[in-house]
């Protein structure tokens, strides 16, 4: 049976690498009728935080990538890596490495002088118990590194790359697998390890992450070899790069989920992308489709080697192709969010028709969620700031009479609807002598404070609704 996992450390808010790569997991799982597992790891106490475990755990329930099992904290799984790290030193494939910082300074500047790659000489690999001795006696704090044989060959077919081959000796020499105090014992595991102790116990069959972990899955295979256990099938995908090809980073705008979802986007239209970076279906013309849609579709055959580039015009499309066919009703429960963080005062019960009403007027001219916040703000606010256009456009020539003019019809009408709204604009018209486009136009000016907008006369009865028309045609003349 297929197990996966999503493994994220919680030093930072779910990144949309990370949330990529629990999408191809999350696809494959379910195409297999599989498990999909979440582990924080967390053993990094210093830079983890609760809340970012939080924003990991709500963004992934967000984009609908629901688990099977966990979340299991690497935290709470201290026990058994040091079971592990014990074994592997009882069985002479591990030791207590007393190098000190400075000599390990000093062997990377001879292989820097050398021009040779930065590697651990496997100085303490065979230490005799007197040498140990003196070296505790100093007071030096070991580390526990797993024995690597030069000698050896690592390979594995990689679900996506191919037939992946390494050589031992290009792993940089015996690797640090855990800190030790300065009594020698066994501390802080490091990632490598309880990395393959997690995935031995949670039995993972498929090891689905970034490809910047291809040098970690060829120590690991030692370590699965090593701690006696069945090695996974491993799947490295491309990474997400910027327009300009290189890797995706926070210099680019946005790398967080809740970024995304703050500026906007939805998390059925932020999962329907983010499954096309890499990935295509087998009718490559297929863009629009729902996780379930592409579980039922996704294998790693269709996954490219090639980084794959962040589109925000892309995105932005696929957005829209979510929020247009939205009915209203719906899409209401959308945008209430987005006006309440900007700060407009409503009452999202009782204001709830007009609402939307309104979310029915700009709804088919949205791109992300929060653009509703910039066209309908001059609904919300007490008065409007005018444009420079808009100021212009009150400042012509007979503006102000028909300005006059539309305020008194208003208040003389008993009842307000579109009707009667255009009645006054046809009298208006007629009695000042002005052509009607100058009476629209500087009417939205004085209603709105700009000359582009929604719809005006939709705009003109939601104002209306909010007892606002006639103070702005009053205040505009003023
Ligand atoms: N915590 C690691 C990361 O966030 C997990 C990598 C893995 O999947 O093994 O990159």
């Amino acid at each position: 049976t297929v197990r996966v996992r999503i493994a994220p450390s919680p030093t930072g808010n779910l990144h949309i690498g990370t949330a990529r790569t629990a999408v191809f997991n999350w696809l494959f799982a379910r195409h297999h009728q599989g498990q999909f597992i979440l582990r924080i790891e967390d053993t990094d106490e210093v830079r983890s935080q609760p809340q970012y475990t939080q924003n990991i755990l709500d963004g992934l329930s967000w984009l609908g990538l629901n688990w099977d099992e966990g979340p299991i904290f690497q935290s709470e799984r201290i026990d058994q890596y040091h079971q592990a790290i014990q074994k592997l030193l009882d069985q002479g494939l591990a030791y207590r490495c007393y190098t000190t910082p400075e000599e390990l300074d000093g062997l990377r500047e001879g292989q820097k002088a050398r021009k040779e790659a930065p590697r651990y000489d496997n100085r303490h690999r065979d230490l005799s118990k007197e040498q140990e001795d003196a070296f505790i006696a100093e007071g030096r704090q070991p580390v526990i590194r797993f024995k690597i044989d030069d000698d050896g060959h690592i390979a594995w077919t990689d679900l996506v790359r191919g037939p992946m081959n390494w050589k031992g000796s290009d792993l940089g020499g015996d690797m640090v697998i855990a800190r030790a105090n300065a009594s020698g014992e066994i501390g802080q595991p490091l990632y490598n390890l309880a990395v393959v102790v997690d995935d031995l116990d949670m039995k993972i069959s498929h090891v689905i992450r970034g490809e910047d972990h291809i040098a970690n899955t060829a120590k690991q295979i030692l370590l699965y070899e090593a701690l006696g256990g069945t090695v996974p099938v491993f799947s490295h995908t491309p990474l997400i790069l910027n327009p300009e090809g290189r890797k995706l980073s926070k210099r680019d705008g946005v790398t967080s989920i809740s970024d995304f979802q703050d500026m906007g986007f939805t998390a059925e239209a932020l999962a329907n992308y983010m499954t096309l970076l890499g990935w295509s279906p087998p009718d490559a013309t297929q863009e629009l489709f729902s996780l379930k849609d592409a579980a039922e579709q996704f294998s790693f055959e269709r996954v490219n080697k090639a980084g794959a580039k962040f589109d925000w015009d892309k995105l932005d499309w696929i957005n829209s192709q979510y929020l247009h066919p939205m009915p209203a009703a719906e899409l209401v429960d959308r945008l209430i969010p987005y006006w309440q963080a900007a700060g407009f005062t409503f009452d999202p019960v009782a204001d709830r028709p007009w609402l939307e009403q309104l979310t029915a007027l700009i709804g088919p001219s949205l791109t992300r969620l929060k653009d509703c916040v910039d066209m309908s703000q001059f609904l919300f606010v007490e008065s409007v700031d005018f444009s420079e256009e808009a100021v212009t456009q009150l400042q012509q020539d007979g503006v102000s009479a028909a300005l006059q003019s539309l305020a008194d019809g208003l208040s003389a009408l008993e009842e307000f609807s579109a009707e009667a709204a255009q009645s006054i604009i046809k009298q208006v018209v007629k009695d000042q002598g002005v052509k009607k486009g100058l009476v629209m136009k500087s009417l939205r000016a004085a209603l709105t404070g700009a000359l582009k907008g929604p719809d005006l006369m939709e705009s003109w009865l939601l104002l209306h609704q909010r007892k606002a028309d006639l103070g702005r045609l009053r205040d505009a003349i003023a």
